[in-house]
């Protein structure tokens, strides 16, 4: 399903496009970079507010763009590192963004690390066994503007939130492609988003700050690294053999690991990135010793970073995360063999624990019966 909003979201724009829609109104190029500073450097609500602008070009702006298409419905503080924002998009879907706010060892400070997980998707097709956001199934891709507008959104209540926002050029340490959604499948939207996320002219945020997680989507790997923007790659690997990857992720029996290894390994050649392998453990699923070793060799190969992540339960379904003694096992066969890994354990500190797995339906249920009688969900505006 595609979705079509009457007025652009102006912060989905690239400068490029903006510039030559403005010169086919007949208005001077100049001006796109005006709005643009309005929009991503003061960060304005309404055009009304683009004081230095002509009348005619204002009312030109209201009939066709908008700034932001989406608002907050719901803003879920859990605890005090992660927080939650359900974002209502303009056919009334939802999705969500999370922020983590990790301490960083020795700055002694709870906000000193923070991270905003982003949605690409409403619901995935992918279908991994283990993922919340694929029970759901797949309603739409997401298009830059709503992308961004998580960004901003969550940057505006940082701002008034941290004792350091003055302090801050930039809102957050990392942005994250883990929310909702597989980004590579949403691909000309996400390319758009990096450039606005990276261009000095949009919100001037360093390409290595910005990691993107897919669930390995071989071509579009391929495809991305030739973009030339020098984001991170962090790829889901979650099984180091077919056998057991085939298992738990369907995209395995399109792109196997002998398509899906040479794809990141190009990527990694092209854009010298450390590469992340995400690596889920799910009691005796993959967390055998034999997986270990496998995942030991394709980390060697890639050059990768391990991120091995314990399992976090969703409702509906059976799989549990394996015993501590058994993580241990795991991740010491990967220090064994000199393979760089962590593993998160911390409730919550994780950034997958708090954003890979989105339950939107609990949510959503949530806010319905909080915001009685005046419900958001049940009146379009
Ligand atoms: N579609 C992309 C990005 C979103 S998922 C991808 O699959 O990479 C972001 C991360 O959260 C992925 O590594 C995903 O595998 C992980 N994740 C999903 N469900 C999880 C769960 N129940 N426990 C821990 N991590 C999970
Ligand atoms: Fe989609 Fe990623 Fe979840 Fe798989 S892990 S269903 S690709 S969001």
């Amino acid at each position: 399903m595609r979705f079509t909003p009457n007025k652009k979201g102006l912060i989905g724009e690239t400068l490029e496009e903006f510039t030559a829609d403005l010169e086919q109104a007949k208005f001077p190029k100049y001006r796109a970079k005006q709005v643009f500073d309005w929009v991503f450097k003061k960060k304005v609500h309404s055009i009304e507010e683009m004081l230095n602008l002509p009348v005619d070009l204002k009312l030109w702006l209201s009939e066709n763009y908008e700034i932001n298409p989406t608002k907050v419905v719901l803003d879920k503080r859990s605890n005090d590192i992660t927080q939650k924002f359900l974002v209502q998009l303009g056919d009334q879907s939802l999705i969500e963004t999370v922020l983590i706010r990790a301490p960083q060892v020795g700055v002694g400070q709870s906000d000193s690390r923070k991270t905003v997980c982003l949605s690409i998707q409403v619901g995935c097709a992918y279908g991994c066994k283990f993922c919340a956001s694929g029970l759901l199934g797949f309603k739409r891709n997401l298009l830059a503007s709503e992308v961004i507008a998580q960004f901003m959104h969550m940057a505006e209540m940082d701002s008034k939130d941290s004792v350091n926002a003055e302090k801050r050029s930039v809102p957050f340490d990392n942005i994250v492609f883990m929310g909702m959604g597989e980004p590579l499948a949403n691909y000309d939207a996400l390319v758009r988003v990096l450039k606005i996320l990276n261009a000095p002219w949009g919100l001037n945020i360093g390409a290595r700050r910005i990691t993107v997680s897919t669930s390995g989507l071989a071509p579009q790997i391929e495809q991305l690294a030739d973009e030339g923007i020098g984001i991170r790659l962090a790829i889901s690997l979650h099984g180091a053999t077919n056998e057991v990857r085939n298992k738990i992720m369907p995209i395995n029996k399109k792109y196997p690991l002998e398509v899906l290894i040479p794809a990141a390994e190009a990527f990694h050649k092209k854009l010298g990135r450390m590469l992340t392998l995400e690596y889920i453990l799910i009691d005796g699923i993959n967390d055998g010793l034999d997986q270990a070793r496998e995942l030991a060799k394709i980390a060697h190969r890639l050059h990768a970073h391990v991120n091995c992540i314990p399992y976090n339960k969703v409702e509906g379904l059976e799989w549990k995360r394996p015993s501590i003694n058994r993580q241990n096992k795991f991740v010491k066969v990967l220090k064994k063999e000199r393979v760089s890994v962590t593993i998160r354990r911390e409730k919550g500190h994780s950034i997958n624990a708090a954003c890979g797995q989105l339950k939107l339906k609990t949510d959503l249920a949530l806010a319905q019966s909080e915001s009685q009688p005046s419900n958001p969900f049940n009146s379009p505006q």
